[in-house]
C-alpha cells in the first residue's frame, strides 16, 4: 500500500502481506478489518459486529475456565512463577509457534478466499478462522506474562514480549470485561462503517464520495460541508471510546503495563518514555522544512480562497488541504503547483505507449528487484496472484502483499490501473513480498519486519528509486528532465509525505494523553484541536460543538490502529534510501538516485531483510545505514532543493502558526 490512511482498513490482508502470515493470530482489530469492504460498507459491518461478539464469547468462554477459582489466582500466579524455569519456557513457545503455523496457514488462506470472493459465506468462514486466532492469541499473551519474572535468555525474553505486545487491545481477564471490550470494538467499528452524510439537498452521501470531492473541490463551502457533514458520526462514538479505554487499560494492566499507551510504546526496543522522546526528537528535526511548506501552501491557499477564509498569520482551515483529515495534500498539488516544473514526460502515457499491460508492469517491477540480486519471485506468484480486477465478483481491490505459507507462497492482490502511480504502487508491494521471503527461514516469531514501520518503509524506499533515471534506464521515457524540473516533482513529494509526518505523530500523541487519563473524555476534542494546531498548524475552520468527537472521525481511532508505525515508516524510508543510494556509489542528489541493477545496494539490502525481527531493530537499522538511531536527516537531503526553493518563495511573508 502506498498511502497510510488505506492501510488499516485493510489491515486483515496487510497482516499477512505486510507482517507475516502469523501476526494475524494476534491482532484482534483484524476481525474488524477483515469484513470491510469499499461497497457494502453497511452490511459488512453488521455482519462483522456479530462474528465479533462470537468471537469474544469464545474468547470468554476459555477465560472463564481459567478464572474459575477467583481467589486463589493470585497464590497461583505466585507458585508458577517459583516453579516455572527455563525449560517450561522453551516449552511454551515451542508449542504456541507449532500452533500460530497451523492456525497462519488457515487464517491466511481464508482472508485470501475472503478478499478474492466476497460473498456471506467466504466472510463467515475468514471471521471463524480469525476467531480461532484471536482466541490463541489472548491465550499466548497471558502465558507470556507468567513468564515476566522467570530468568530466560535473551531470544527467549525477545519471544516472550512478541507474544505479550501482539495483542492491540488487551482485553482484562473477566470474561464479562472481555467480551463488553469486543462489544465495544464490534460497535465502534460499525459507526465508522456505516457513517455516512446526507447533504442539505438529501442526496446520501459515503465516506468513498466525500473522499473524492474533498480531492478534487475548490469550493469553499462544498468543502466545509463535506467536512462538517462526515464528523457527525463521531459523537455517539465517545462514550463508547471511553469505556474502552479504561478496558484496555485494565487489560494492558494484567500483563504488567502501567496503561495501554505505555504498552504500545513498549514495542520498539526501548523504554516507552524514552521512545515518545525519540519521535519528538525527529520531529524537531523535519519541522523546519515543514514550516516552509506550511508557509507556501498557507500563502497559495490564500491566494485561491481569499485571505479572509485563510488568514495568514494562523493555522490553515483543515478542509481545504485536499484530504478529510489534512493529513496528505498531494491532492492540491495544482493549486500550489511551481510554474514551468512539468517534468515533460507523463508515464501513464509512456506504459501505454510502450505496450504495457497489467502483467508486464508486474514483470517490469520484479526486475527492479532482481537487478539488485534478489531471486526471481516464484511462478506460483504468477499462477495465484491477482492483477486485474474480475468482471463477475467482487474483491477487494486495494493493493496488499501477501505471503500465503511464511515460504514461498508470495502474492499480490491488486486492481491494477495503467498509470504511472500504479507502476510506482506495483514495485511498493513487491517490496513487502521480498522483505517476508528475505525473513522466511527465521523462526515463527521473528519473520516479520524489524519494528513495524519497516515494512511500509521498505516498500516506499523502493518507490523513492523509481525515478525519472530509472525510467530512462528501463527504457519508458527517452530523456531524463534537467534539474530545474525537480521541484514539480519534490512538491508532490513533499505534499504527501512531508505534509504527513506531523500528522503520523500526533494521533498517537492524543491517544497516549488518553490512555494515561491527562486527557479525560470531557476534555478528548479539545485535546485533538489542540495537538492538531500545534504540530500541523490546521484548525478546524468552524467552532466545535460540546459533543464532537473528531478523532473518531479517523478510522484508525475507532478502528483501533497504532499509528506511530507510520511515522516511522515516513523516517526511515529516506534514510534508508539515501544509505542505500550512498552503497551503490551515487553521485547525483539524492532525489534523483535509483539503485536500480546495483547488487552491492542489494545485498546490503537484503542483509537487513532477512533478519526480519530476530534482533533489536537498531541492530537491523545500523546494518543498512550505519546507525542504530534514526535520523531524520536524510528527508532534508533529499528535499534540499525544494527547501531553498520554498525559503525563496516565502521571503516577506509571515510564516509560523
Ligand atoms: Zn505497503
Amino acid at each position: 500500500m502506498a498511502e497510510p490512511f488505506f492501510y488499516p482498513i485493510f489491515s486483515f490482508a496487510i497482516s499477512f502481506a505486510l507482517c507475516s502470515a502469523f501476526n494475524i493470530l494476534i491482532s484482534p482489530i483484524n476481525l474488524q478489518s477483515i469484513n470491510f469492504k469499499m461497497k457494502k460498507i453497511t452490511n459488512t459491518f453488521k455482519y462483522t459486529a456479530v462474528a465479533l461478539v462470537v468471537a469474544t464469547s469464545l474468547a470468554g468462554c476459555n477465560q472463564e475456565v481459567t478464572n474459575s477459582n477467583t481467589e486463589t489466582q493470585a497464590e497461583n500466579k505466585q507458585a508458577e512463577q517459583v516453579t516455572l524455569t527455563s525449560s517450561d519456557v522453551q516449552t511454551f513457545l515451542d508449542d504456541a509457534a507449532k500452533e500460530m503455523i497451523v492456525l497462519g496457514k488457515s487464517n491466511a488462506r481464508a482472508a485470501w478466499i475472503y478478499s478474492n470472493f466476497i460473498t456471506e459465506d467466504t466472510a463467515s468462514l475468514a471471521a471463524e478462522s480469525d476467531q480461532l486466532s484471536t482466541e490463541a492469541g489472548v491465550r499466548f499473551a497471558m502465558q507470556a506474562a507468567k513468564f515476566d519474572n522467570v530468568e530466560v535468555t535473551p531470544t527467549q525474553r525477545r519471544q516472550l514480549n512478541i507474544l505479550k505486545q501482539s495483542l492491540v487491545l488487551p482485553a482484562p481477564q473477566d470474561s464479562k470485561k472481555s467480551a463488553e471490550l469486543a462489544q465495544i470494538g464490534a460497535e465502534l467499528g460499525s459507526l465508522y462503517g456505516k457513517g455516512s452524510y446526507t447533504t442539505k439537498e438529501g442526496k446520501k452521501l459515503s465516506l468513498g464520495d466525500m473522499t473524492s470531492t474533498m480531492a478534487t473541490s475548490r469550493n469553499y463551502d462544498e468543502l466545509l460541508e463535506m467536512w462538517q457533514g462526515w464528523r457527525e458520526i463521531s459523537p455517539p462514538m465517545k462514550p463508547l471510546y471511553t469505556r474502552q479505554a479504561e478496558l484496555a487499560n485494565e487489560g494492558a494492566n494484567g500483563l504488567g503495563y502501567k496503561d495501554l499507551g505505555a504498552m504500545w510504546r513498549s514495542n520498539y526496543d526501548m523504554p516507552a518514555d524514552d521512545f515518545a522522546k525519540e519521535l519528538d526528537r525527529l520531529w524537531g528535526q523535519v519541522k523546519p522544512l515543514y514550516d516552509d511548506l506550511h508557509c507556501y501552501v498557507r500563502s497559495e491557499l490564500g491566494e485561491e480562497y481569499g485571505e479572509d477564509k485563510v488568514p495568514q498569520d494562523k493555522p490553515i482551515p483543515a478542509h481545504l488541504l485536499g484530504n478529510m483529515w489534512a493529513q496528505s495534500w498531494g491532492n492540491i498539488y495544482d493549486v500550489v503547483a511551481p510554474e514551468n516544473a512539468d517534468p515533460g514526460y507523463d508515464v501513464t502515457k509512456q506504459l501505454a505507449a510502450n505496450d504495457y499491460d497489467e502483467i508486464k508492469m508486474v514483470k517490469g517491477a520484479e526486475k527492479f528487484f532482481t537487478s539488485l540480486g534478489f531471486e526471481a519471485l516464484p511462478e506460483t506468484f504468477w499462477t495465484r496472484s491477482l492483477f486485474t480486477k474480475p468482471e463477475d465478483r467482487d474483491v477487494i481491490c486495494h493493493a496488499s502483499a501477501w505471503d500465503l505459507d511464511a515460504k514461498d507462497d508470495l502474492r499480490i492482490k491488486m486492481c491494477i490501473q495503467k498509470t504511472g502511480e500504479e507502476f510506482s504502487v506495483i514495485h511498493h508491494e513487491l517490496g513487502h513480498n521480498f522483505y517476508q521471503r528475505a525473513y522466511k527461514d527465521q523462526p515463527v516469531y521473528f519473520q516479520n519486519s524489524a519494528n513495524d514501520g519497516f515494512h511500509e518503509a521498505i516498500g516506499d524506499t523502493i518507490a523513492l528509486s523509481v525515478t525519472p533515471k530509472y525510467l530512462k534506464e528501463i527504457g519508458l521515457i527517452d530523456t531524463i528532465p534537467d534539474e530545474s524540473k525537480d521541484i514539480g516533482l519534490l512538491m508532490k513529494m513533499a505534499l504527501e509525505k512531508i505534509a504527513f509526518i506531523p500528522f503520523g505523530l500526533l494521533v498517537d500523541q492524543w491517544r497516549w494523553k488518553v490512555y494515561s487519563g491527562e486527557v479525560t473524555p470531557e476534555n478528548y476534542n479539545t485535546a485533538w484541536w489542540e495537538l492538531r494546531e500545534k504540530y500541523q498548524g490546521v484548525a478546524a475552520p468552524i467552532a466545535r460543538d460540546t459533543d464532537a468527537f473528531d478523532p473518531g472521525a479517523k478510522y484508525h481511532i475507532p478502528g483501533n490502529t497504532p499509528y506511530s508505525r507510520y511515522f516511522l515508516a515516513h523516517i526511515q524510508q529516506f534514510e534508508f534510501h539515501r544509505a542505500l543510494c550512498e552503497i551503490s556509489g551515487n553521485t547525483d542528489p539524492i532525489h534523483r538516485c535509483s539503485i536500480y541493477n546495483n547488487k552491492d545496494a542489494g545485498k546490503a539490502l537484503n542483509t537487513m531483510l532477512e533478519m526480519g525481527s530476530s534482533q533489536p531493530w537498531q541492530e537491523a537499522y545500523k546494518v543498512l545505514t550505519g546507525n542504530e538511531q534514526m535520523d531524520a536527516t536524510a528527508i532534508l537531503d533529499y528535499f534540499a532543493p525544494l527547501q531553498t526553493w520554498l525559503k525563496d518563495k516565502n521571503q516577506g511573508k509571515q510564516c509560523g502558526f
